[in-house]
């Protein structure tokens, strides 16, 4: 391979906030980006997680603070830009992963988690972009990477509130990319399938499991650090030109065909 198609994904003397960056999907990015070179803020609530990322990245010869961050408190995303300004003099890539899935009801049920999950997975990740932005900017440009769910593609009447939570960050990185793209700006989203983690508790189940796995072209879950590689991409200048994208990372779960729906189990 050339060497120069590897260094479009190099990500040296960047900086990056990974807010939810503790465990799961966020601390499989935060390595990637890491791994590609970044310097990474680990913001996410629980400071003994923060810490021991923070370490797993110092471990690997990359630097990393780790801020003690609520996303759905405005002021504490400040405080986390802050610190990836004042740690690293710049920041230029925000990867927006915190997020929960909050009560499962029926349709007609009063969800109690409504308003958190929205608080949370949306209105949190559009905080934060609006904290990054003039970060942004004085950069010269910038990433964005919002963690949004295949479950806006498909449909899961349980889970109404995480669905449409998400479905809203999926607009705010198109309406975002159209916004901010003349600043050089690349706002994407990446939609992950079933991931093994700690929200993914319900596949210690095995008939779930066995019944996920059989609805799933891959025939497998993903690991939670595959998402590391795939943020290098759109944090990289090697997707310059790919803005207001969601990339469904789900297996094929997706991706129902007629044979399926004839044909299988
Ligand atoms: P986890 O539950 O394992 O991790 C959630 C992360 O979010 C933790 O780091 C947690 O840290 C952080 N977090 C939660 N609340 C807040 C808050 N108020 N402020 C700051 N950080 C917070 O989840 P996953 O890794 O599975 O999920 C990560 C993202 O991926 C989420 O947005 C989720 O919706 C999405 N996703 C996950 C899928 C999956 O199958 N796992 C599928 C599709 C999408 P702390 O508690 O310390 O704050």
């Amino acid at each position: 391979m050339e060497p120069g198609v590897l260094e479009e994904f190099d990500l040296t003397g960047k900086s990056a906030i990974v807010t939810g960056g503790n465990r799961g999907i966020g601390r499989g990015i935060a390595l990637g980006l890491a791994r590609a070179g970044a310097n990474v803020v680990v913001a996410a609530r629980d400071e003994a997680r923060n810490a021991a990322v923070v370490k797993e990245i110092t471990d690997l010869g990359r630097c990393a603070v780790a801020v003690k961050c609520d996303v759905t408190d405005r002021r504490q995303l400040e405080d986390a830009v802050g610190a990836a300004v004042g740690e690293f003099g710049n920041l230029s890539i925000l990867v927006n992963n915190a997020g929960m899935l909050g009560g499962l009801t029926a349709p007609h049920e009063t969800n109690p988690e409504w308003d958190h999950v929205f608080q949370l997975n949306l209105k949190g990740a559009m905080a934060a972009c609006q904290a990054a932005y003039p970060f942004l900017c004085a950069a010269g440009g910038g990433k964005i990477i919002n963690i949004s769910s295949a479950g806006t593609t498909l449909s899961h009447e349980r889970a109404i509130a995480y669905a449409a939570s998400k479905a809203g960050v999926e607009y705010i990185t198109r309406a975002l990319a159209t916004a901010w793209g003349r600043q050089n700006i690349q706002v994407n989203a990446i939609a992950p399938g079933v991931v093994l983690t700690e929200m993914q508790a319900v596949m210690a189940d095995e008939t779930i499991r066995a019944r996920v796995l059989r609805n799933t072209p891959a025939g497998r879950a993903a690991d939670a650090e595959e998402f590391g590689a795939i943020a290098v991409f759109l944090a990289s200048p090697a997707s310059d030109f790919i803005t207001g994208q969601c990339l469904l990372v789900d297996g094929g779960v997706t991706i129902k065909t007629m044979g399926e729906i004839y044909l299988r189990d």
